[in-house]
């Protein structure tokens, strides 16, 4: 089966994974970010990633690194997504970010485009109503790391389309994805939840309750889990933690997802988890 053309909108930790899951997968994604120094560092991160899973991996990729590496394209020109199937957005947690990537998108993609958008939190009906064509956006939240972790979230907004939806399934079965589909809510199921769980995990540690070794310990050991809260806070990055605890609290109107003081402190400080080398816990 031919491969279709695929855009990744945003560099950062989830953006670099979707684009060397792709690659992996026989795509040339075209990875667009306004960052230089983000595509560089994106480039270096799916460098390494892909010898590690070439090398590590349970499945590993077909092709040698150096072949998967060179199918990533990356640029800061939006106009090379001119002639894309589908774009996955992936920029930072922010309205007021997303707002103008979704009229760009609007100007520069084919019209039969289908728009993936990769947030955490944000109502994929809100994403949609920034571009001319809502019934071409969908949501789909992948998970971290992309390469290994094969359940995404589909999220179809109010206007989503029945076609938008089967292509954006179609693609998800080409990448070995199986999609677990839920209504349009902010931050979904998946980080309803998952954030409230972090959040209060922080305070735990602000509250001096426990260390960070003893909560992540509880809930590995005593419930089995892979990883605890704070880790998977780190996993995810301290900062879009930060942010979509904002949107929550902002779009449910609720104090309960106030992100706590701690938190704030880290974000403030650039300790945000892997990305930067440190954050409950230390990566360098
Ligand atoms: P990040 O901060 O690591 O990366 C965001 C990237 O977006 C940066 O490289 C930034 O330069 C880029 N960007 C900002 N404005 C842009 C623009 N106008 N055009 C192109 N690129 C732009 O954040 P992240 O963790 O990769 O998260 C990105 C999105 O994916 C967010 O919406 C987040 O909620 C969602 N998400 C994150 C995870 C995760 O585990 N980190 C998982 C699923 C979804």
């Amino acid at each position: 089966m031919t491969k279709p053309t695929v855009g990744v909108v945003g560099a950062g930790v989830i953006g670099a994974g979707v684009a060397q899951d792709l690659a992996q997968r026989g795509f040339r994604p075209i990875l667009v970010d306004v960052s230089e120094a983000a595509l560089d560092a994106a480039r270096e991160r799916i460098r390494t990633s892909v010898s590690a899973a070439c090398l590590f991996a349970r499945s590993k990729p077909a092709d040698p690194p150096d072949e998967i590496f060179a199918r990533v394209s990356a640029t800061t020109r939006y106009d090379a997504l001119s002639g894309v199937d589908f774009v996955i957005e992936n920029a930072t947690e922010d309205v007021e970010i997303k707002r103008p990537i979704y009229e760009m998108l609007d100007a520069v993609c084919p019209k039969d485009c289908v728009l993936i958008a990769n947030t955490s939190c944000i109502p994929i009906t809100r994403l949609a109503s920034f571009t001319k064509w809502p019934a071409r956006v969908i949501g789909i939240h992948f998970m971290n790391p992309v390469p290994m972790m094969h359940t995404v979230e589909m999220v179809p907004g109010v206007e989503t389309s029945g076609r938008t939806i089967d292509k954006a399934k179609g693609l998800m079965e080409q990448l070995g994805k199986t999609c677990i589909v839920v209504k349009d809510s902010p931050g979904f199921v998946s980080n309803r939840i998952l954030m409230l769980a972090i959040n209060e995990a922080v305070r735990v540690l602000e509250e001096g309750v426990a260390d960070a070794e003893s909560v992540d310990g509880i809930f590995k050991s005593c419930f089995g889990h892979p990883m605890g809260p704070l880790e998977t806070a780190d996993l995810i990055g301290l900062d879009t933690v930060l942010l979509s605890l904002e949107v929550l609290r902002d779009s449910f109107d609720d104090a309960k997802y106030q992100p706590c003081r701690l938190l704030k402190e880290m974000v403030a400080e650039g300790r945000l988890g892997r990305k930067s080398g440190a954050g409950f816990h230390p990566y360098s």
